[in-house]
C-alpha cells in the first residue's frame, strides 16, 4: 500500500515544518505503508525568487523564470530528505526530471504529458523514501518547466495516479475543506468529505484549498484526495466522487472578487430563497448565474463579504 504525501509551502516554512513533514512520513510508514513525498518550495520562496528575477530585468524570459523557480522545490526536497535521514529513514530527493515527469513546452504553465517514475519506483522497492520536487518537469528539448502556481498539488495527484497509490494526502496549514473559507466566515464548518465535482467548482469559484488543475486531474483519473493538517492532527477532508445518497444537497460557498458561489447538487433550487435573503438585507444583486450544481451572485464588492456570511448562515447554519 502506497501513500503519496504532499506538503505545501506554508507547511515547510522553516526547520520545524521540514522536521514535522519528515515525522509524518515516518508515522505513515509505521502504519505499514510505503510513502512517497511531494514537496512545494519553502514558505514564500517562489514569490521571492520571482521578485529577484524582476529586480534584475523588467522582462525575464519564461525559460529562465522556470529554471529559477524550480530551484525552490529542489531545495525543500533535499532538506526533507536530509531530515528523514537524520531520523534513520533512508530517503532520496528527486527533481521533476529525475522522477521522469515530462511536460509540454509551455513555460510557466506546462501540462504533464508522461510520467515514467523509474527512479521513484526503484527507491520504493528498496524501502527508500523518494522526496519529489513538486511543480516541475522537463520538456521535449530537456528544458525545465513549471506547472503553474500551486502546481505541486498536480504533481502529487499525477504521481498518485501513475503509481496507483491507495492514498493521496495533501498536507496544508488548514485542517481540511470547510463550508466556506474560515478566515472569511468564522462559523464555517469542517467537512468530513466533499464531492470532487463540488470541490472543482469551488476551486474555480475562488476557494484556495486545492489547485484547479489538480482537481481536474483527480476527477479524470478517479484519484481520491485527503486534504489534511500538517500539524498531524485530525483526519482531514476526503475529496472523492460521492454516491448520490451520501452527497449532501449543498457542498460549500466560495468568494472571488464580488462574486459569491454556492455549489452542490441542490444549489440551483435554492436560487429564490437566496435572492430573497440578499434583497431583504439590502444587498443588491448585480447579476446572477445558474449552471449545473451551482449558483453565483455578483454583488457590489464592498457588500460581498456580508453577502457570503448571510448566505452561509442560511445554507449551513441551520
Ligand atoms: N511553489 C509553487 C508556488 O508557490 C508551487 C506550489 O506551491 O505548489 O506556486
Ligand atoms: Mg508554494
Amino acid at each position: 500500500m502506497l501513500t503519496i504525501q504532499k506538503f505545501g509551502g506554508s507547511s515547510l516554512a522553516d526547520a520545524e515544518g521540514l522536521c514535522r513533514a519528515a515525522a509524518l512520513c515516518i508515522r505513515e510508514r509505521q502504519k505499514g505503508r510505503d510513502a512517497a513525498m511531494v514537496v512545494s518550495a519553502m514558505g514564500d520562496t517562489t514569490d521571492e525568487l520571482l521578485a529577484m528575477a524582476y529586480s534584475v530585468s523588467s522582462a525575464p524570459s519564461a525559460r529562465e523564470l522556470d529554471a529559477l523557480m524550480s530551484t525552490g522545490e529542489c531545495s525543500s526536497a533535499a532538506l526533507v530528505a536530509i531530515a528523514l535521514e537524520a531520523r534513520g529513514q533512508r530517503a532520496i530527493s528527486l527533481t521533476g526530471w529525475q522522477s521522469g515527469i515530462f511536460t509540454d513546452a509551455v513555460h510557466g504553465d506546462a501540462q504533464i504529458t508522461t510520467l515514467t517514475c523509474a527512479r521513484v519506483r526503484a527507491a520504493l522497492a528498496h524501502e527508500i523514501v523518494p522526496v519529489i520536487s513538486g511543480f516541475q518537469g522537463i520538456d521535449g528539448s530537456g528544458d525545465v518547466t513549471t506547472l503553474g502556481r500551486g502546481g505541486s498539488d498536480t504533481t502529487a495527484v499525477a504521481l498518485a495516479a501513475a503509481l496507483r497509490a491507495e492514498r493521496c494526502d495533501i498536507y496544508t496549514d488548514v485542517p481540511g475543506v470547510f463550508t466556506a473559507d474560515p478566515r472569511l466566515v468564522p462559523e464555517a464548518r469542517l467537512l468530513e468529505k466533499i464531492d470532487s465535482r463540488d470541490m472543482l467548482r469551488l476551486s474555480y469559484a475562488g476557494a484556495q484549498v486545492l489547485e484547479k488543475r489538480s482537481m481536474e486531474l483527480a476527477l479524470e483519473k478517479g484519484t481520491e484526495i485527503c486534504l489534511r493538517s500538517s500539524s498531524g492532527e485530525g483526519e482531514g477532508t476526503a475529496v472523492r466522487v460521492l454516491g448520490e445518497s451520501e452527497r449532501p444537497e449543498l457542498g460549500g460557498l466560495a468568494l472571488r472578487g464580488g462574486t459569491v458561489t454556492l455549489v452542490g447538487r441542490g444549489a440551483p433550487a435554492w436560487l429564490p430563497r437566496l435572492q430573497r435573503r440578499l434583497e431583504g438585507e439590502g444587498i443588491e444583486i448585480l447579476d446572477s448565474a445558474l449552471s449545473r450544481d451551482q449558483i453565483s451572485f455578483e454583488l457590489p464588492r464592498e457588500k460581498a463579504l456580508a453577502g457570503l456570511r448571510m448566505l452561509h448562515a442560511l445554507c449551513f447554519e441551520r
